[in-house]
């Protein structure tokens, strides 16, 4: 997840929850918390544990330069209602890994700064999902997760084997996870896992002992997720990995499915499932609804298609008719595009004046095996969309960065639509979204 730029090691307030009780105590956006019962949160995790008491007395430095204290008494566990400028209340850790297959190393040069950073800080975990790797950890930080029952706390895991994993990140610390695990298990700490899975390294016999040890932790495991390794045209100097073929793909896919079926036996859980990514390179369906028991990790690409499409069959039964007659382009990756095309004849069979195409973009800018829309850039949809014929264009919001309407190469989603002379939709992936897009922002009369 890319990092803000943010006023690091103080806790200036950004926001103020409507009627909580810092907007009843008029704390406004740019006071500094001093103090909470005497000590000073050093980050947000110090935060939370201090405010989980019934009196608080809170020292606030006020803009202009004022010090308030309030005598504050509430329910145990209720919330302040502040959000802070930086959210961590402190800097980002870095990695200290050097992965075999880490994305950041096979980004080209030149792109925005923020995107070269490797944090690996329970903290983000914790407070926006970041996968950690648990090696850059001290005992005390351990401890300190422990202590205040942080969870759920999400972990690339990679491999449970102690030597690959050290080979794996690069990293003499990195054969200590599964003790960690061993211990947040204990301490009933919800964890998510997710697997990187390279070709040859971690998949096959490795990536079934890997799944049967974490499903020992079940049910502080609660999922697992394998992602397929991304590989750029920037590998020079690298390990030499490739990304995987249909036929490795469908191999995953029986060996998952088979331990799946165990888990479900055994504890009523299928507990690790696959990305997207490894059922269209294999050519296969996507499992159904319920073998996906309720997307516990959509936000890695698992299950986004199935649902995606389960919401598109609920929302068109309710289509309304439409009587403009529009030509639209659905722009993806070109792993998406076959999917596509058949949201494509969905939405075109209920709305009948509609001429929707798909264009899946092949992807210059990272190379032709990085095939995910979420790194389409602006720059490729822009050369390969200019003789493109269409009244409208939508684009899924995964393309753009999260605060902010650019693509990953810095182009701005305004110059896109001005370059290409068309209007460009961003689209969350959510059918709902769609057919509401397609009949209050694009067929109104
Ligand atoms: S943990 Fe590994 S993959 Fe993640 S940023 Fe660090 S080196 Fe890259």
């Amino acid at each position: 997840m890319e990092l803000k730029k943010i006023d690091e090691h103080r806790n200036i307030v950004e926001e103020i929850v409507p009627d909580s009780i810092a907007s009843e105590l008029e704390i406004e956006p740019g006071d500094e918390i001093l103090s909470i019962n005497g000590n000073h949160p050093k980050d947000i995790i110090d935060y939370k544990y201090l405010i989980n008491d019934s009196f608080l007395t809170v020292d606030i430095l006020k803009s202009d330069g004022e010090v308030w204290q309030f005598e504050i008494e509430k329910d145990f566990n209720e919330d302040l209602g502040i959000e802070f400028t930086n959210p961590l209340i402190d800097r980002a850790k870095r990695c200290s890994n050097k992965c075999i297959f880490c994305f950041i190393d096979q980004l080209p040069p030149n792109m925005r700064e923020t995107l070269y950073f490797k944090d690996d800080d329970s903290r983000l975990s914790f407070l926006q999902g970041n996968f950690i790797t648990l090696t850059n950890m001290s005992e005390e930080e351990i401890e300190r997760i422990i202590k205040y029952h942080i969870s759920p706390i999400n972990i690339s895991i990679h491999t449970t084997n102690p030597e690959l994993r050290v080979k794996m990140l690069h990293n003499k610390n990195a054969g200590k996870a599964i003790e960690y695990l061993e211990r947040f298990h204990q301490a009933n700490l919800l964890v998510n896992c997710q697997i990187v899975s390279v070709p040859g390294v971690n998949d096959g016999a490795e990536m079934e002992r890997t799944l049967r040890d974490l499903w020992k932790f079940s049910p502080s495991v609660n999922s697992v997720a394998i992602v397929p390794v991304g590989v750029t045209k920037y590998r020079n100097g690298l390990y030499d990995l490739c990304p995987y073929d249909g036929e490795q793909a469908g191999e995953i896919i029986d060996l998952v499915e088979g331990l799946q079926r165990e888990f479900l036996n055994e504890g009523g859980t299928r507990f690790a499932f696959l990305s997207d990514e490894f059922y269209v390179l294999a050519d296969r369906e996507v499992p159904t609804e319920e073998e996906y028991e309720g997307y516990p990790q959509i936000e890695n690409g698992v299950g986004l298609i199935r649902s995606f499409h389960e919401e598109l069959v609920i929302a068109l039964k309710d289509a309304k008719n439409v009587n403009v007659k529009k030509d639209i382009t659905f722009v993806t990756g070109t792993l998406a595009e076959k999917f596509m095309n058949r949201v494509a004849e969905m939405v075109m069979e209920v709305y009948s004046q509609l001429e929707v195409k798909v264009v899946g973009i092949v992807n210059e800018f990272f190379g032709e095996t990085i095939t995910v829309a979420g790194l389409v850039t602006g720059g490729d949809i822009i050369s390969q969309l200019k003789e493109h014929n269409t009244d409208v264009i939508i684009i899924p919001r995964s393309m753009l960065k999260q605060d902010e309407e650019i693509f990953l190469d810095d182009t701005r989603l305004e110059e896109l639509e001005m370059i290409l002379g068309k209007p460009v939709i961003v689209a969350e992936v959510d059918g709902y979204e769609l057919t509401r897009i397609l009949e209050e922002e694009i067929c109104y009369e």
